[in-house]
């Protein structure tokens, strides 16, 4: 069985790499990756670039792009546009498209890795208002309403927003790839996970929904749903706490967290034309954990218990 690849926990370029696919696959084409800036995003980027690609990487906060697009430039040699963008403001996205077709002339690929995580609470906590809205553990009886469509306008509706601006765009007149980052919290009915499962299983129905109406225009569109992956913000905030969760890993067939250049390569695979017959799917890349994290009410006790301890 292969060897997990090595990988680095912050939001940092990897010291070497070593190709396991050709070096040219993406050579010169173009991937706009939102939450590019940052964890999985980041990591996304890098391996794309180390494969000949090009990014613009879109996020709100400037500075969190600026610093990413620098190291990941000067680590893979390859062009790498920052862009501060809200995925919520359509008006944003599409002066954001406008810039990147600017500076590159064309844009081939489109992760949508944004997510709220960035905005939950430093622990996992009950949420009660929309300004501490993120991906947080929370039971349904007690999500604030405005949590809940907080997490719903940035994972869905902002992937639909950046899907639609750059099918209008360019994605129409040329094809292209989508890639929506989700996960698979909805398939079992996670515990305390009702907004992000949702929110990520309307994304799953979005992929196959575009990957039918614009196959006829070349255009993929396929999910990638990764597992719970080690130097990540999700696994920060949402791992609960150590024990547990080293419990729940090595219980998994698999029995270790990801890394992000594990999923980065599965990315790859999916944006690249090695899956050129491939649109609709859902990529699951988690280990097989999904199959046997514990799941239900001894959940929502454990987490009484460790919100109790905070
Ligand atoms: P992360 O580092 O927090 O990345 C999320 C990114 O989204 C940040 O760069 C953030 O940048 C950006 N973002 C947040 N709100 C935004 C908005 N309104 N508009 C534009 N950008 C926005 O998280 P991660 O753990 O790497 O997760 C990346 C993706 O993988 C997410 O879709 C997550 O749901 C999925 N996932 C992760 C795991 C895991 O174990 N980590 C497991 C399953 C699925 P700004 O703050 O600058 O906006």
């Amino acid at each position: 069985m292969a060897q997990p690849p090595p990988d680095v926990e912050g939001d940092d370029c990897l010291p070497a790499y070593r190709h396991l696919f050709c070096p040219d696959l993406l050579r010169d084409k173009v991937a706009f990756i939102t939450g590019g800036g940052s964890g999985i995003g980041f990591r996304i980027a890098e391996i794309f670039m180390r494969h000949g690609c090009h990014t613009v990487i879109a996020s709100r906060s400037l500075p969190r792009v600026l610093t990413a697009a620098r190291k990941l430039a000067g680590a893979t040699g390859r062009r790498c546009l920052p862009l501060s963008m809200d995925v919520r403001a359509p008006p944003a996205v599409m002066a954001a498209v406008d810039q990147a077709l600017k500076e590159f002339g064309r844009i081939d690929i489109l992760i949508n890795c944004e997510s709220v995580l960035s905005e939950a609470p430093a622990a996992p906590a009950v949420s009660h208002s929309a300004g501490a809205a993120g991906n947080f553990l929370c039971p349904a009886g007690a999500l604030s309403f405005n949590a809940f469509k907080t997490v719903m306008d940035i994972d869905t509706s902002g992937t639909f927003n950046v899907s639609r601006v750059l099918y209008e765009k360019f994605f129409r007149d040329h094809g292209g790839v989508i890639v929506n980052i989700t996960a698979t919290l909805g398939n079992r009915g996670q515990a305390l996970q009702v907004h992000a499962g949702s929110a990520k299983a309307a994304v799953d129905a979005m992929t196959r929904h575009l990957a039918v109406e614009w196959g006829p225009q070349n255009i993929r569109v396929n999910s990638l749903a990764p597992g719970p992956i080690s130097g990540t913000e999700g696994l920060r905030r949402l791992g609960g706490p150590q024990a547990s969760l080293s419990t729940k890993v090595t219980a998994s067939p698999l029995q270790r967290l990801g890394n992000k250049t594990e999923i980065a390569h599965s990315v790859l695979y999916l944006a690249s034309p090695l899956a050129s017959y491939v649109t609709g799917a859902v990529l699951v890349a988690d280990g097989g954990a999904w199959l046997t994290f514990p799941n239900g009410v001894k959940g929502l006790a454990d987490f009484a218990s460790f919100s109790a301890k905070l």
